[in-house]
């Protein structure tokens, strides 16, 4: 991008609930704005034109790259859909965007941003062939290839989620069989609702599972051998061999590993187990603004 690593770059995090921008120097990043996101196009490419010159102390902006949940358009500019921000389908976000800050704009979805986010400065940075999977309310996906972040020609590589793995429960997407459908952090809290009759968070599910809750136990062993399998499909398809697993529902990858290593073992001829590496992504909540920032303009 012809910038140095002394040039500060500016990330933006839009989420159906909040809006996060920051401003990042040295992989760090060095100040944080979060807001309630406006949900009204214009308003809310005003609040994030706002919020970016205040970060920018100079006034300068070289260029901001802004990660949302939604499928973005090939040339990178526009929002074709989102379900949490339904009010941007269609908006011009980047051109608006770049009018108003006078800079270039690229979006890119949250999956893909926190894929790049963990290559350049997390779990991935030492790792050229990734595939960042973020278990959360869906099952995303992010594809690290060469060091960079793999789109496809319509944008739509890396969705994990949806790879079908041997159950018939309905997915979200109208597929039967999804990964999603069993394996993402609002599937485990169905599941475990529907073997211990009440509902229990994700997190309580983890700390029952600790506690040798066999319930517990049986839906993340259910969920981990799909993950499992749908690590195996990518596997057989490119030869990737580490997974770095982020997202709300990361927590439960302590019980999930034994399962989907089980399934990598079987599945993956000519490799072994160990030659798998599956390890928690580093950037938290940050993810998304420090992949932002690290998009490369089209
Ligand atoms: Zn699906």
């Amino acid at each position: 991008m012809g910038s140095s690593p002394q040039t500060p770059r500016f990330g933006i995090d839009l989420g159906g609930t909040n809006l996060k921008l920051g401003r990042i120097e040295r992989d760090v990043v060095v100040q944080k704005i979060e807001i309630p996101t406006e949900h009204d196009a214009r308003l809310c490419v005003q609040q994030m034109a706002e919020k970016l010159k205040e970060l920018a102390a100079d006034g300068r902006l070289s260029q901001v790259g802004v990660g949302l949940p939604g499928v973005i358009d090939a040339a990178r500019s526009q929002v074709l859909d989102a379900p949490n921000l339904p009010f941007l389908a269609g908006f011009p976000l980047a051109d608006e965007l770049s009018a108003l800050c006078a800079c270039p704009v690229v979006l890119e979805n949250d999956a893909n941003v926190a894929a790049l986010g963990e290559a350049h400065c997390g779990a991935g940075k030492n790792h050229p062939n990734f595939l960042f999977i973020t278990l959360g309310t869906g099952v995303g996906g992010g594809l690290i290839l060469n060091h960079q972040l793999f789109q496809g020609p319509g944008g739509m590589a890396g969705e994990f989620g949806h790879l079908t793995v041997g159950h018939d429960r309905q997915c979200g997407c109208g597929a039967l069989g999804c990964l999603e459908a069993i394996a993402s952090a609002r599937a485990m809290e169905t599941l475990a609702a529907q073997c211990m009759g009440q509902a229990m968070p994700l997190a309580e599910m983890v700390e029952a599972a600790g506690n040798g809750n066999l319930d517990a136990l049986a839906v993340f062993q259910t969920a981990g051998s799909c993950l499992g399998e749908a690590m195996a499909q990518v596997g057989l398809l490119l030869d990737l061999r580490v997974f770095l697993v982020g997202g709300g529902g990361h927590p439960a990858l302590k019980f999930l590993e034994k399962p989907a290593r089980l399934v990598l073992q079987q599945r993956c001829f000519g490799r072994q187990a160990e030659d798998f590496l599956i390890l928690p992504a580093t950037l938290g909540n940050d993810a998304g603004l420090l992949g932002a920032a690290y998009l490369e303009m089209a």
